[in-house]
């Protein structure tokens, strides 16, 4: 997505070897303009799969994901990674290792919003190793729900976690593919690789 892209280029900072830092547009400060523009894509690509439920995980991936549901008209529901007061059981949960972090976070969502009649598009802001996509998948798993596809914002192409989403059979889309880092400027995989 050239728009997506562009703005990468423009805000992105490379932080070491691996990390690309988009605070001002997705992981802070949100351009709702933009997010609106990602979300009618990922709408766009996953139109006609029957999907009536869209799952992401707080907090990055709540923006582009209530676009995407805005757009197909169904509901967003964030995993949760803390613990809440208000949610204590009735769960499906599973356990997610942040690289970024270096955490494993329990992430949870209730039994009362997802079962096997659904049919779900899974959202994240980036995808890098995987985690995130598997603990979300296994989610799903859990409650018989079916998952039509994966909607990437940002995929780091030289990390591991396309791969591992596909070995699980969930179809992904990722809006920018970053190739690589190099000398702290990023560059995309060409559209024809893609
Ligand atoms: P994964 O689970 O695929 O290893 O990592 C995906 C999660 O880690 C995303 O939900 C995102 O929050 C975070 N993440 C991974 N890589 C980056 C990155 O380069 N920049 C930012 N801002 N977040 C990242």
């Amino acid at each position: 997505m050239k728009l997506l892209e562009d703005r990468i280029l423009t805000d992105g900072v490379v932080l070491g070897e691996d990390v690309l830092k988009v605070d001002n547009f997705l992981n802070h400060q949100i351009d709702p303009v933009l997010m609106q523009e990602i979300g009618n894509e990922f709408a766009r690509i996953f139109k006609g799969r029957g999907i009536n439920k869209i799952i992401t995980i707080e907090s990055s991936g709540i923006a582009p994901a209530v676009f995407a549901g805005l757009k197909m008209e169904v509901p967003v529901i964030f995993a949760r990674k803390h613990k809440s007061l208000t949610l204590t059981d009735n769960l499906y949960s599973a356990s997610v290792y942040s690289f970024t972090k270096n955490v494993t976070n329990e992430i949870a969502v209730s039994k009362n919003f997802l079962d096997a009649s659904d049919n779900v598009l899974l959202i994240d802001d980036f995808l890098a190793n995987g985690q995130a996509a598997i603990g979300l998948i296994d989610i799903c798993k859990q409650a018989g729900a079916k998952v039509s596809g994966m909607g990437i914002v940002i995929e780091k192409s030289f990390q591991k976690g396309r791969q591992i989403v596909e070995e699980s059979g969930v179809d992904i889309a990722s809006l920018a593919r970053i190739e690589a880092f190099v000398d702290g400027k990023v560059t995309f995989v060409k559209e024809e690789e893609a």
